[in-house]
């Protein structure tokens, strides 16, 4: 009895403790999976945090780029290649040319320097002209050579000139419009012996002629500003669109062209022209965003008003102008049908070099006359 007793005993004590073990390991199984499953799901959270920051880091660096190339941009637009005077002589060649030029016009150029003030008479003016040139290119090529006697002598006439001048001190900044034509090689034949830089607003053209025009302007020194793609009022003042598109175009061919990338511009025109009936704020606007300064005029030779100029009328316009004022952007046009300006250039650069002007190309530092004024235009 006693002993069926015992083992009924141990027997409940073996049957407990078994399903005790067999809880303790259930539990220890959950806990088991639990600890699986938690060990598993930390990983996959932190890759898909993971995930979700690189995408913004990702979308960050895209912005940063696409903001730093449009920096480099336009860095590059402002540092490189402006078409401002482009290109500076080489001095040597010049110099040589000058003295070349001048020994072999010596005698007449001493005879005839002090006709350069009647320009009107240009067959006549012709040689002085030269000899004019001459004389002056030599006197600014032999500075760097004291030691020559002429070059003294020339020197000292051209120092003496200023004094004497009655445009003494005034800026006169030559602009030529809707170049390239046939006469614009022959302009700049007259600017390279007078040693004039002056500044063209050409138009686009795309034949070989014109292509070495523009190269010939920013190689020699001239400011390339830009006059539209077209020139045909109708199709750039349209819509900003078809401006941009224009502008875009010409900005384009001039830079593949010369490698300059022009920062002035004049429109077709002027800026308070009265083709656009909805106004010209929209394109200043955008002109403004592209930090192009667009250029009007204060003085004009005349030239554009399609009446018959003789070169003295044309010459007389731009003086009365340079006359009342010191700094004078001077409005000519560089096309076919104004051979009178071409002809009127050797007199009017001899009157205004002698009457002491200084005729310089436009650059970042000339203020600009604008009949609409571009900071007016929010
Ligand atoms: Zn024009």
């Amino acid at each position: 009895m006693h002993n069926d007793e015992m083992n009924n005993t141990l027997e409940e004590n073996n049957s407990k403790s078994c399903i005790d073990r067999r809880k303790r390991i259930n539990r220890i199984k959950t806990a088991l999976i639990i600890g699986f499953i938690i060990f598993m799901l930390i990983p996959i959270i932190f890759c898909i945090i993971l995930g979700l920051k690189i995408n913004r880091l990702q979308n960050q660096v895209d912005l940063l780029i696409s903001i730093h190339s449009q920096y480099d941009l336009a860095e590059e637009k402002a540092e490189s290649n402006l078409a401002y005077a482009a290109v500076k002589e080489e001095p040597t060649d010049a110099s040589t040319d000058a003295f070349e030029q001048e020994n072999d016009n010596d005698n007449e150029s001493e005879n005839d320097i002090d006709n350069g003030n009647e320009a009107s008479d240009s067959r006549d003016q012709e040689p002085s002209d030269q000899s004019e040139n001459s004389e002056q290119e030599a006197s600014e090529s032999t500075k760097d050579d004291p030691m020559d006697q002429e070059t003294k002598e020339s020197e000292a006439k051209g120092t003496d000139r200023p004094h004497t001048g009655k445009y003494e001190g005034k800026k006169v900044y030559l602009t030529f419009d809707d170049g390239p034509s046939i006469y614009t090689d022959d302009i700049l034949d007259i600017l390279k012996k007078y040693n004039v830089k002056a500044t063209f607003f050409v138009v686009g053209k795309t034949d070989d002629y014109s292509k070495k025009m523009y190269q010939r302007i920013v190689d020699e020194g001239h400011t390339l500003g830009m006059h539209s793609y077209s020139h045909v009022y109708s199709k750039i003042y349209n819509s900003v669109e078809d401006f941009e598109k224009d502008f875009t175009k010409l900005s384009k061919l001039l830079y593949d062209t010369t490698g300059y990338k022009p920062t002035i511009f004049r429109f077709p025109g002027g800026s308070d022209n009265l083709v656009n009936k909805h106004g010209m704020e929209d394109f200043i606007r955008y002109l403004n965003k592209k930090g192009i300064v667009y250029f009007d005029w204060n003085v004009l030779n005349g030239d554009a008003t399609g009446s018959e100029y003789t070169k003295k009328q044309l010459i007389d316009n731009v003086l009365s102008g340079v006359d009342t004022r010191n700094n004078s952007i001077v409005l000519m046009h560089d096309s076919q049908t104004k051979k009178a300006t071409v002809e009127s250039l050797p007199g009017l650069l001899t009157i205004l070099e002698s009457e002491g002007a200084q005729m310089l190309p436009i650059d970042q530092d000339v203020t600009p006359v604008q009949m609409i004024k571009a900071d007016t235009i929010k």
